[in-house]
């Protein structure tokens, strides 16, 4: 079962407590919503259930195992963290066709996510001239790639137009059903409540609300 379990994970950065006994569990089909002001802890749990952060105590788990980004040769995590962060200087394409050659993908699957994200007319261009959206779907691209069971995007609708939001909401909202595991972050609980079915509140660095959305929005 693709799942994402989150125990009592603790971690400092000098004297910044990052993680206090973040705990919680993603399950399969259904967006998790995962939402906090600025500072909660909300990347570094990602980074940590990635691998590419060590926490000091605590364990994370994907589908039952310690998950480590950059030894597994396919992708069961696919994590869009910090979109800003590309190439200038490669078209989209060029970007993905790199992923994927390091999968074992080729150009076909390539094309594929290009159409699913809305890039496909843009993929040749410089990503150096994409506006921010536009990276948060080549980040999506690339998340997607391997067609990976369990997904994390950190502040995914982050530089996305009004139309730009509801495309990834449905798009989100498809990838669940088809019953993947879909952790998404946000520092805003509009942005999450038309698309999670679950929310996951947190406040530095430990979980203050764990629901149905339902029952949070009933309750304010
Ligand atoms: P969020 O994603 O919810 O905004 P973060 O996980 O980025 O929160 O940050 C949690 C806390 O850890 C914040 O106080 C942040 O300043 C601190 N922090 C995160 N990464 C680092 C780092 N690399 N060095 C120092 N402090 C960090
Ligand atoms: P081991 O510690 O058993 O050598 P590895 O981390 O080398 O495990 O991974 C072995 C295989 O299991 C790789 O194909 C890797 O992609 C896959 N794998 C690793 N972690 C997970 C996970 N959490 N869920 C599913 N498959 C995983």
């Amino acid at each position: 079962q693709a799942t994402i379990e989150v125990k009592d994970l603790r971690k400092r950065f000098g004297s910044t407590v990052a993680l206090d006994g973040m705990t919680f569990t993603v399950r399969p089909g259904r967006v998790t919503g995962f939402v906090g002001p600025n500072g909660a802890g909300k990347s570094t749990t990602m980074r940590v259930v990635l691998g590419l952060d060590a926490a000091e105590s605590g364990s994370a788990l994907v589908a039952g195992r310690v998950y480590r980004t950059l030894r597994s040769p396919y992708r069961h995590v696919g994590a869009l963290l910090d979109a800003g962060a590309v190439q200038p200087s490669r078209s989209a394409r060029h970007h993905l066709l790199w992923q994927a050659h390091s999968q074992g993908l080729g150009a076909r699957r390539v094309d594929e996510v290009l159409d699913l994200v809305g890039l496909r007319q843009a993929a040749r261009r410089r990503a150096g001239e994409y506006s921010l959206g536009m990276r948060q779907r080549l980040g999506l691209a690339a998340a997607l790639l391997g067609d990976p069971p369990v997904l994390m995007l950190d502040e995914p609708f982050n530089g996305l137009d009004p139309e730009g939001m509801v495309w990834i909401r449905g798009l989100l909202r498809s990838l669940a059903a088809e019953g993947r595991a879909v952790l998404v972050s946000s520092h805003l609980m509009s942005e999450l409540q038309d698309v999670a079915g679950h929310v996951v509140v947190v406040g530095r660095g430990r979980v203050v609300a764990d629901t149905g959305v339902a029952d949070l929005i009933g309750r304010h």
